[in-house]
């Protein structure tokens, strides 16, 4: 690892004012992506301000009648937390699904959401990754594919995003708070917070630099009755997905009557499903609805050489959701 300063501010504007010290600053929340990538020499901040400690550490109500989740709370507190568990059971089911419970005790609800994508070679230093290093090519596009994008990739980057939380944020409609450099904040909607390659597959996210991220907001209480995360994966655990579905439904009368759906590992950022939310509005929740929003779903993929089969697995995995969303209650 390379040498680098090291802050540990107490408050957020604190925090804010030390990033702008030097241009190659990184936040650090739990670390537990923040540190493997600068021991494979992939990240290389030349300064590291930790806010794991900073005070947003609160899962409070919020003015709209939703949740506040503060960015520092750990991924296990998050889950586990009643308020959550009761009234979001979407969002505590897609952070279970992820990694162990080790990591999820380090890993904060912020940094979570900033993780970077595990695509080999974005890890593999002498591999050519415009992600890594703009400008060298994507070495994934013409070789090894089968665990890539079948959705917004670009000839620059065919990378996937791996959180599983952030596919259920999606589904709920969540919002993201940041903090900029010159102390104001704004409010992110969360199909804006992360971003399509492009030409510039080096951003994940549309933050600004230096924006920390403050809270992820809940609109008020959704799907606490008919919802499911389906994360399919080569092994039952520590694995990140294949494919992953994030479902929530509303039924009265066997009708649906409004639905928050997303697919994980199938683009750059979660997969929200507009255009399926509303075809499902009004009809019954049958398999055969299910069979054909499916179809909607993925009608626009653009599989790569050795992705094909994400195809049929992300149906699949979206029906066998929806048809568990559906018996839950
Ligand atoms: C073995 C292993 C298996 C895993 N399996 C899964 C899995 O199955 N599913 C899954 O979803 N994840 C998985 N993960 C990833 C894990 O969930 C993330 O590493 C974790 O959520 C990142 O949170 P952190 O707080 O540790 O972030 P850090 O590593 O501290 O930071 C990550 C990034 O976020 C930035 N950052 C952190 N906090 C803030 C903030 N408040 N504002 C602005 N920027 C910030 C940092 O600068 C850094 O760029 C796995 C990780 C490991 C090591
Ligand atoms: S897919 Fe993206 S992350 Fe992977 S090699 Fe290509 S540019 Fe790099």
């Amino acid at each position: 690892m390379r040498p680098f300063q090291f802050h540990s501010p107490q408050s957020a504007s604190e925090a804010v004012s030390q990033h702008k010290q030097n241009k190659k600053t990184h936040y650090l929340g739990g670390g537990t992506n923040l540190l493997d990538l600068m021991k494979e020499d992939v990240e290389r901040p030349d300064h590291i301000v930790e806010v794991a400690d900073l005070p947003f550490k609160e899962i409070q109500k919020n003015a709209s009648g939703g949740l506040s989740l503060g960015a520092m709370v750990s991924n296990t507190h998050t889950a586990n937390n009643p308020l959550v568990k009761e009234n979001y059971p979407l969002l505590s089911m897609a952070i279970l699904a992820a990694a162990t419970e080790q990591i999820r005790n380090m890993a904060t609800n912020g940094g979570n959401l900033l993780q970077r994508t595990r695509c080999p070679y974005f890890y593999e230093t002498s591999m050519p990754c415009n992600k890594r290093e703009p400008g060298t090519g994507c070495g994934a596009l013409n070789g090894i594919n089968s665990k890539h994008a079948i959705f917004g990739w670009s000839e620059s980057c065919v990378a996937t995003h791996p959180s599983d939380m952030s596919v259920a944020l999606a589904a709920l409609d969540a919002t993201v708070t940041v903090q900029n450099q010159e102390g104001k904040t704004r409010t992110i909607p969360f199909s804006e917070f992360h971003r399509l390659p492009g030409d510039q597959p080096e951003k994940d996210t549309n933050l600004n630099t230096g924006e920390l991220i403050t809270a992820i907001d809940l609109p008020k209480s959704a799907y606490p009755k008919h919802y499911y995360y389906l994360k399919v994966r080569e092994r039952s655990s520590y694995a990140f997905a294949l494919v992953s579905a994030a479902v929530g439904l509303q039924i009265e009368n066997n009708t649906i009557t409004k639905a928050g759906l997303a697919l994980g590992k199938v683009a750059h950022k979660p997969w929200k499903l507009d255009k399926v939310e509303k075809f499902l509005i009004g009809k019954k929740a049958t398999k055969e609805t299910f069979e054909a929003a499916a179809d909607l779903a993925l009608q626009d993929a653009k599989p790569l050489d050795q992705n094909e089969y994400k195809i049929e697995l992300a149906k699949k995995t979206l029906v066998r959701a929806l048809l568990q969303a559906t018996s839950r209650s």
